[in-house]
C-alpha cells in the first residue's frame, strides 16, 4: 500500500526528515499511516486538530549513561533509553529491552507501536518503551544486578506509578525486574507499583508471566473461530524460546494444537512428536542454556543451525515470537508453500512489510502484533490495578479477564476493518481502532 492522501504524505515526509537513519521507526510509522488513510479521508477534524502530526512525535526522549563494573573490576558503559511516547489515555506503559541491538530507532518504533496496542486493550494506559544496548547473555547474576542498579539510578527520576510504569521485554525477566524494583524502592523509599512483571512476593500478578503467550493463542483462537475453525489437530511452528514463545507453546498445546518447532538466535529444533515443554522450560528458564540442548535428551528431534530456516518447516499455524523483522518475504513464501493458513505475531513487528503483502495476496489470516500480543501489557495494567488496591486476584480471575480482553481486541479490530471497507484486514482494523481512542482524547485536550 502506498499513501495517496497528500496530507498524510506530508506527515510521513516530515517524519523521514526528522528521524534519519532510523529504519525500524520509519517502517512502523509508514505502516500505521498507510492504514490510517481512510480515517484521514473521513475525519478532517482530526487533521485540523494536528493529531496526526503530534502522534508521530514522542512526548519525551530520555537518553542516559549507564556505567557498571564487571566481576573483574573493569568499568563498562552502556546507553540507556526511555521514550515516553504518548500519555493521552494514561501513564506511559511499555517494557524495557536489554539487547545489543537496542538503539533509539528500535525503542522509538516499539514505543510508537505500544501507543496503539495499549489503546486497543481498552485499559487506561499510554505508550512508552525503554532499554539499553547491554547484553545480559553470559553475564553473572552480580553483573546483571550492578547494571540494573545503575540503570535505575538514573531512570527512577523519570518514572512513577502514575507517570510511567515500565515492564520486561527481551532480556528483562523476573531477575532483572527484581533488581530494578529493589533499587527504585531503595532510592525513593516508596513501595508502589512502578514496575510490572514483579515477583509474586512483592506485588506481581498471577498469570502475568504467561499473559503474552496465552493472549496470543486466545487471539489466534478468535481468528480461527471467526472462520468456524479451531486449534484442534493443527501443527504449529513458533519462533524464539523465551517468555512469549514458551507460554504460547503451552496454551497452543492446551487448545489442541501440536507445536513442532522452536528456536533461539543460533538455530531451531523440530520435534514431530510435539515439543516437550517441561524440557524446554528446564533448558531456557532454569539452566539459561541454548535450545540445541533439547536434542541431547530428545533423540528423535533434530537441531538445525541458523534460526531463519524455521519457516520452511511445514505447519498450519505460524507464531513468530522472537524479534522484529525475523520473517521476511522469502520466509512468507515458504510458509505459503508449506500450507500455512494463519500467522499471528507474538513478537513486535516480526514480519516485514513484504512478508505481510505475501500473506495478503495468498489470503493467509494475519494477526498483527499490536492486537495479537497485547495480552502482556493488558495483564500488566491488571497488575497496576491490583497494586493500587493493594490486593491480588486469583490466577483464574486474571486469566479470565485476559481472555475477555483478547476477545474484545479481536472484535474491535475486525469491526473497524469492516466499517472502513477492509474486511478481514486486522492490520488496518487494529491500527484504526487503536488510533481513534487516542486521537479523540488528544483532540479533546487541545494543542
Ligand atoms: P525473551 O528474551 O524472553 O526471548 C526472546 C527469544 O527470542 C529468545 O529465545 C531469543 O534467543 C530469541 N531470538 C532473538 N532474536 C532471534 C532471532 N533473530 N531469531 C530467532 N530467535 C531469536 O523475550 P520475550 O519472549 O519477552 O520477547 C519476544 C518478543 O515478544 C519481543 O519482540 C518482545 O518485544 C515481544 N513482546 C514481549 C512481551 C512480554 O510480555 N514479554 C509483550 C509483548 C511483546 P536468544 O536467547 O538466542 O537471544
Amino acid at each position: 500500500m502506498a499513501i495517496k492522501n497528500s496530507y498524510l504524505q506530508g506527515v510521513l515526509e516530515d517524519v523521514k526528515k526528522r528521524n534519519p537513519g532510523e529504519p525500524e521507526f520509519l517502517q512502523a510509522v509508514t505502516e500505521v499511516l498507510e492504514s490510517l488513510e481512510p480515517v484521514a479521508d473521513k475525519r478532517p477534524d482530526l487533521i485540523e486538530a494536528g493529531v496526526f502530526d503530534c502522534i508521530v512525535e514522542p512526548e519525551r526522549i530520555i537518553k542516559f549513561r549507564v556505567p557498571w563494573m564487571d566481576d573483574n573490576g573493569k568499568v563498562h558503559v552502556n546507553r540507556g533509553f526511555r521514550i515516553q511516547f504518548n500519555s493521552a489515555i494514561g501513564p506511559y506503559k511499555g517494557g524495557l529491552r536489554l539487547h545489543p541491538s537496542v538503539n533509539e530507532s528500535v525503542i522509538k518504533f516499539l514505543g510508537f507501536e505500544q501507543v496503539f496496542k495499549n489503546s486497543l486493550t481498552g485499559l487506561p494506559i499510554g505508550g512508552g518503551k525503554g532499554g539499553s544496548d547491554f547484553d545480559p547473555k553470559g553475564k553473572s547474576d552480580n553483573e546483571v544486578m550492578r547494571f540494573c542498579q545503575s540503570f535505575m539510578t538514573e531512570l527512577y527520576r523519570h518514572i512513577g506509578a502514575d507517570t510511567d510504569v515500565p515492564a520486561g521485554d527481551i532480556g528483562v525477566g523476573a531477575r532483572e525486574i527484581g533488581y530494578l524494583f529493589g533499587q527504585y524502592k531503595k532510592i525513593t523509599n516508596e513501595y508502589v507499583g512502578v514496575l510490572t512483571g514483579k515477583g509474586l512476593t512483592y506485588g506481581g500478578s498471577l498469570a502475568r508471566k504467561e499473559a503474552t503467550g496465552y493472549g496470543l493463542c486466545y487471539f489466534t483462537n478468535e481468528m480461527l473461530a471467526d472462520k468456524g475453525d479451531s486449534f484442534k489437530g493443527k501443527t504449529v511452528v513458533i519462533s524464539g524460546s523465551g517468555n512469549v514463545a514458551i507460554y504460547a507453546t503451552e496454551k497452543a498445546t492446551e487448545l489442541g494444537g501440536k507445536v513442532i518447532a522452536l528456536s533461539d538466535s543460533n538455530g531451531y529444533i523440530v520435534d514431530e512428536d510435539g515439543i516437550d515443554l517441561d524440557l524446554v522450560k528446564q533448558i531456557k528458564e532454569v539452566e539459561r542454556k541454548r535450545i540445541k540442548e533439547y536434542v541431547n535428551t530428545k533423540k528423535n528431534a533434530k537441531y538445525v543451525e541458523g534460526c531463519s530456516g524455521i519457516w520452511s518447516v511445514k505447519c498450519d499455524i505460524a507464531l513468530p515470537c522472537a524479534t522484529q523483522n525475523e520473517l521476511d518475504e522469502k520466509a512468507a513464501n515458504e510458509l505459503v508453500a508449506g500450507g500455512c493458513k494463519l500467522v499471528a505475531e507474538g513478537a513486535n513487528m516480526p514480519c516485514t512489510p513484504q512478508a505481510v503483502d505475501v500473506f495478503r495476496k495468498n489470503k493467509i489470516l494475519f494477526g498483527p502484533a499490536k492486537a495479537a500480543n497485547a495480552g502482556g501489557v493488558a495483564t500488566s495494567a491488571l497488575e497496576m490495578s491490583q497494586n493500587s488496591m493493594r490486593y491480588g486476584w486469583s490466577f483464574e480471575e486474571v486469566d479470565g479477564k485476559l481472555q475477555g480482553i483478547m476477545k474484545s481486541i479481536f472484535e474491535n479490530a475486525a469491526k473497524a476493518a469492516k466499517e472502513y471497507g477492509f474486511e478481514d484486514d486486522l492490520v488496518v482494523g487494529a491500527n484504526i481502532a487503536g488510533f481513534l481512542k487516542v486521537a479523540e482524547t488528544m483532540k479533546a485536550y487541545g494543542v
